[in-house]
């Protein structure tokens, strides 16, 4: 049953991707799984709904992947938060350090209103970086953000921890 679906089941580990050393978690065969994926949305679904989201944003890429699917789940807007000079129009933007060097993400500058909630989604969180300039680009717009969430979580790496929000996730790998 819905129930009982293992998730994990779903999910797979890649050794040596995207460099030597390093155990990536692949979604793919979960995207691809038809019922599997329907269970992960609405699991995720019903983890958000009591945050009270009025709007989502996902980072790219596979953020919108899980953040598109929900917000027609909660019957809400979704925002995107892109790599540098993807978005057109008027954009705002944050830099943030990465392990080696600096990475950057923006947004439309009228993606969110003062005052909205939103509810940041990932497929995964690591070392809680990408989450963390997320969510700190949508305050700086004005959104007040509830929670942030994510498919999975790698929780040897304590990334939950330099974040200031709730934050939900369906799997945890150690
Ligand atoms: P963080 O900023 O938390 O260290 O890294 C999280 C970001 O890197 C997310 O946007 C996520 O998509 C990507 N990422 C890092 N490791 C993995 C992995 O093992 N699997 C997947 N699917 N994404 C990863």
């Amino acid at each position: 049953t819905q129930d009982s679906l293992d998730l994990r089941d779903h999910i797979r580990g890649i050794p040596d991707f995207p460099k030597p050393g390093i155990l990536f978690y692949d979604i793919s065969t979960l995207l691809r799984h038809g019922p599997a994926w329907r269970v992960a949305m609405a699991r995720l679904a019903r983890a958000i709904r009591p945050y009270k989201p009025d709007l989502l944003a996902g980072i790219e890429s596979r953020g919108f992947l899980v953040a598109a699917p929900l917000a027609l789940e909660l019957g809400l807007g979704f925002v995107m938060l892109r790599k540098p000079r993807k978005l057109p129009g008027a954009t705002v933007g944050l830099d943030y350090a990465l392990e080696y060097g600096t990475d950057r993400i923006e947004m439309q500058a009228d993606a969110v209103q003062p005052g909205q909630r939103v509810v940041l989604l990932d497929d995964l969180l690591a070392t809680g970086g990408t989450m963390g300039a997320g969510i700190r680009l949508l305050r700086q717009a004005g959104a007040e953000v509830p929670a942030a969430a994510a498919l999975i979580e790698l929780t040897f790496l304590g990334g939950r921890g330099k974040l200031d929000v709730p934050f939900e996730s369906l799997l945890q790998y150690d």
